[in-house]
């Protein structure tokens, strides 16, 4: 079998073709990367921090041209793909100081003499498992935590994102990196699994389903794993936003990068008199949303699967505020579209369809948007729209979300804080920051007596 990939905004582009490696392969690089690993924990803090530093020195080096690749293969609109790459930099620069951090304290004894240390000590190779659309940060912030603790790392990227891939090996490569303490694998389900059957922990991020398999198989051999998967992140509006401003931020949510990023918004809650003008003003910053802004899907599955949707809601009596077409031209494109009267049971209401696609509710007042809100099992990111501090802070205590955005996006990340969704959108550790090199990393507790007579036992 050969991974393809194909440019979403001309379906003719081959980007990549190669052939599949199979399992067998996935277990000698996992094998390989084990043989590695003690070289590059034994090189030490500063060997470890140079190269990492290193890495982000070789995407900042080539940043146009691997904006150029996420445009190219994963049809990034050339703004965020250039945000990504100077993202991705900053993400190993800042992993760089990691090796330098304390590992672990020193503790007093109940009694008597004695030392009492805590010492955290990575697990071995990381087994990195990625979703399509940020081909080189989403890598790239489990990598970098991982090997600043000093695991190897063996990713598996997205089919769709292949040549991404690839390209960042050939730059970790280019920074000196010893051989096999970061590989590439590419491949599909099959090259997953069996790298969740081989690491010694697994990272995994992607769709709801695939997650919750992954995250099983994982648990079953006892291996640490986190999963982060999809969202139905919600919009919250109050009348006293700045309307505007809050459809701005929301059509970004919903158009930007066509609707896939994992934080999107797909659900609009408008609290009472703030419905009428949110509708108009939505639907105007969602028709100026152009390819600058949105952009192609990344095939024609998700395409036909957000266009079936649209209809099906339309049938059970849900109304298209704008958009809900596929553009007569080449490549993947769907319209950003708005919906309202969408049944609340409608799957458009209820499961992630990763689009430029929302339906907007309304909400009688906060309580009834904060039900609305909380009623999925997908919390990951939720943005609340108030001209009032305090009411936005109460809000949040009260939100199921991971992340929670006041008067901004739900989308955007900050990759020095803590990432990840609550209920069914997360298992396990949170990604990024200093969560990130806590789940690496398993602690030991030593415990030292004094040696010879009277040292005590
Ligand atoms: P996906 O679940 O189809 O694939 C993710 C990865 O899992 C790919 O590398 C895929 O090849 C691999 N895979 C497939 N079957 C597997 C198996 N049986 N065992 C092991 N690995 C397997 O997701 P996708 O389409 O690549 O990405 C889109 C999804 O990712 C969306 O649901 C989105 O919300 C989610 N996402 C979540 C976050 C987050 O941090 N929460 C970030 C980005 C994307």
């Amino acid at each position: 079998m050969t991974i393809t990939s194909y440019n979403p905004a001309d379906p003719a582009d081959l980007v990549v073709a190669v052939e599949e490696p199979g399992a067998e392969a996935v277990r000698a690089a996992v094998a390989r990367a084990r043989g590695a690993q003690a070289g590059w924990l034994a090189a030490g803090a500063g060997a470890r921090s140079v190269a990492l530093g290193r890495i982000a020195d070789a995407v900042e080096a080539h940043a146009e041209e691997l904006a150029a690749l996420v445009v190219r293969e994963v049809g990034k609109p050339l703004a965020e793909a250039r945000g990504e790459v100077a993202r991705t930099a900053a993400i190993w620069r800042y992993y760089a100081q990691a090796p330098y951090a304390p590992s672990g304290a020193v503790h007093e004894t109940a009694g008597g003499p004695g030392l009492l240390l805590t010492r955290r000590r990575p697990h071995g190779v990381a087994g990195l498992i990625a979703p399509w659309n940020f081909p080189l940060a989403i890598p790239s912030w489990k990598a970098a935590p991982a090997m600043a603790v000093g695991n190897a790392v063996v990713l598996k990227p997205a089919p769709e994102a292949t040549a991404c891939a690839l390209r960042l090996a050939e730059l970790v490569a280019l920074a000196g990196l010893p051989q096999d303490v970061f590989a590439v694998l590419p491949g599909g389900a099959e090259e997953g699994a069996a790298l969740v059957d081989a690491a010694d922990v697994v990272s995994f991020t992607g769709s709801t389903g695939v997650g919750r398999a992954v995250v099983r198989a994982a648990t079953e051999r006892g291996v640490p794993v986190q999963a982060e998967l999809g969202g139905l992140n919600a919009a919250l509006v109050l009348p006293d936003a700045d309307i505007a401003q809050a459809a701005g931020h929301i059509a970004a949510a919903v158009a930007g990068y066509a609707g896939q990023k994992c934080t999107a918004t797909s659900r609009v809650i408008a609290v009472g008199e703030a419905y009428g003008p949110l509708r108009d003003a939505l639907v105007k910053a969602l028709e100026a949303a152009d390819d600058a802004v949105c952009g192609p899907v990344v095939n024609a599955a998700a395409r036909d699967r957000l266009t079936g949707a649209v209809d099906s809601a339309v049938a059970a009596g849900a109304t298209v505020l704008t958009g809900g077409r596929v553009p007569e031209r080449p490549g993947w494109y769907v319209e950003p579209t708005l919906l309202a009267g969408v049944p609340a049971e409608h799957p458009l209401a209820r499961e992630e369809f990763f689009g430029p696609v929302a339906v907007l509710h309304a909400a009688a007042d906060l309580d009834a948007a904060i039900v609305l809100a909380n009623d999925t099992p997908h919390s990951l990111a939720t943005s609340v729209h108030s001209g009032s501090l305090d009411v936005a802070l109460a809000a949040a205590d009260r939100l199921d979300a991971g992340m929670i955005r006041i008067n901004a996006p739900s989308s955007g990340v900050d990759f020095h804080l803590p990432f990840g969704g609550a209920k069914g959108a997360s298992h396990g550790e949170r990604e990024q920051g200093q969560a990130a090199l806590d789940f690496y990393t398993v602690g030991r507790t030593i415990s030292v007596l004094p040696a010879g007579p009277g040292g005590g036992a």
